[in-house]
């Protein structure tokens, strides 16, 4: 079986004296603390991410904007905020959180298919760097609304350039058939359309052609495109100025190799740098997953006969990527495995009644009993903000550790506190 730890990078996760450690921290004693489970965070490999990229990318002039849906939590958008990275958001309550955390709305990127009418005023009265717009009827509403501003409202176009991201089909965005972005063979359509609206200045394009891309092929046949399409429109008389190139850099959740920042840079190198646009990308995942992981306590280990399962008090609701997405996570024992342990096979599974709520099959694990705690690797994007409540559960705690140091960054929210939440018209009550 492969080395337990493969996926837990040594500046934040680690064994000490036995027991896994976050940094300084050990996760037991997180643990008992704040309850199983919750997620863990290490500041140190979030900034180490941050400054891998930024350092591959400075050189070409391409500006970060960390897409926060990967991990929205106010104190890793306050750490990339202090270092100095913009945000891409996708909906009016992520402005709302990457305002609050201290982002600059100039460093604000909004991009999404559906934006409303309320999102889109916020957006422009909070003054943010740029919309990207996915459609002509959204642009024709945006230049309602700044209109009623009294504002004229910069915006960038984001295209689809029929590109193959070679991913989880749940999670590719660039073909001609996914709902994102604007046809290419559509933007003829753009004189008419662009050039009567009075309160939009288109000054870039945009692309995002899907999330986990492995490879680079595909990274550089979409900025490729863009850059042909700039060009192309530029030589229609648009004042294009800005090419954004997306996210979707993938990170090994098994056995994959990295699409590194080497690897991005490069990409960005032989197309479109040093052409005269302004450069952005729009990265989530991979500056978040590895720093994060989620520690489950075992509640039983169910002797199926033929199989054994492990029962953990982590559910689908709290890490929904392998039900949806057929994800993998390494896992990880909290307590070091000495030599010479049982090795054993285990359906890996948490207690909600979907029999999609199975995090692994026949997962070889040195041998588990109820109490023990495990740690789910490479958990820290799409974890904790697509968990939800589902089965009546508690919202999980976030934790970040730096150092020695450790803080609950979003406490647990108890299901008696969510059933305040909910209403009894009159009519209805019995009590
Ligand atoms: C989700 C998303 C991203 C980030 O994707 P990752 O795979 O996490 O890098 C970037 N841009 C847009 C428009 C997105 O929707």
């Amino acid at each position: 079986m492969h080395d337990l730890t493969r996926r837990l990078p040594p500046s934040a996760f680690h064994y000490l004296g036995g027991e896994l450690h976050c940094e300084g921290v050990s996760l037991s004693e997180i643990a008992a603390k704040v309850g199983t489970p919750f997620y863990c965070y290490s500041a140190t490999r979030l900034r180490e991410r941050y400054r891998a990229l930024a350092a591959a990318l400075d050189p070409l002039g391409v500006k970060i904007h960390y897409a926060m849906k990967a991990n929205g939590n106010q104190a890793v958008l306050s750490l990339f905020a202090l270092e100095g990275a913009g945000v891409d958001i996708v909906s009016g309550g992520e402005l709302n959180r990457a305002l609050s955390a201290g982002m600059l709305a100039e460093r604000v990127i909004f991009s999404g298919v559906g934006k409303t009418a309320s999102e889109i005023e916020a957006a422009l009265k909070a003054g943010i760097h740029q919309l990207n717009v996915e459609s002509f009827e959204e642009l024709r509403l945006i230049d309602a609304i700044a209109g009623s501003l009294g504002l004229v409202s910069e915006v960038v176009l984001r295209v689809n350039p029929d590109v193959d991201a070679e991913t989880h089909a749940k999670i590719t965005t660039g073909k001609k058939d996914n709902k994102f972005g604007i046809d290419i063979a559509l933007l003829d359509r753009l004189d008419n359309e662009v050039k009567s609206l009075e309160h939009v200045k288109l000054v870039g394009i945009a692309s995002h052609i899907g999330s986990q891309i492995m490879r680079t092929a595909p990274l550089i046949a979409t900025y490729a495109r863009l850059l042909e399409v700039a060009d192309m429109l530029k030589g229609r008389g648009f004042a294009i100025s800005r090419i954004d190139l997306g996210g979707g850099f993938g990170i090994p959740y098994e056995n994959q190799i990295e699409l590194s920042p080497t690897d991005i840079a490069d990409a960005i190198a032989t197309t479109v740098a040093g052409k005269g646009y302004a450069l952005a990308v729009e990265p989530g995942r991979t500056l978040v997953a590895d720093a994060g992981i989620l520690v489950s306590g075992v509640t039983y280990v169910k002797d199926a006969g033929h199989m054994q399962f492990a029962v953990l008090d982590a559910a689908m609701n709290d890490l929904v990527r392998p039900a949806m997405y057929d994800a993998h996570h390494d896992i990880v024992p909290v307590r070091e495995p000495v030599p010479g342990t049982q090795m054993t096979d285990y359906d890996v599974v948490g207690p909600i009644c979907e029999s999609s709520d199975t995090f692994a099959k026949r997962l070889t694990l040195p041998e588990i009993k109820s109490g023990d705690l495990l740690a789910f690797a490479t958990a820290g994007a799409y974890g904790a903000t697509m968990s939800s409540t589902y089965n009546a559960r508690d919202l999980i705690p976030e934790v970040l550790v730096e150092g020695s140091r450790w803080a609950t960054i979003r406490r647990r929210v108890p299901i008696a506190e969510q059933i305040g939440w909910d209403r009894v018209p009159d009519w209805l009550k019995t009590v």
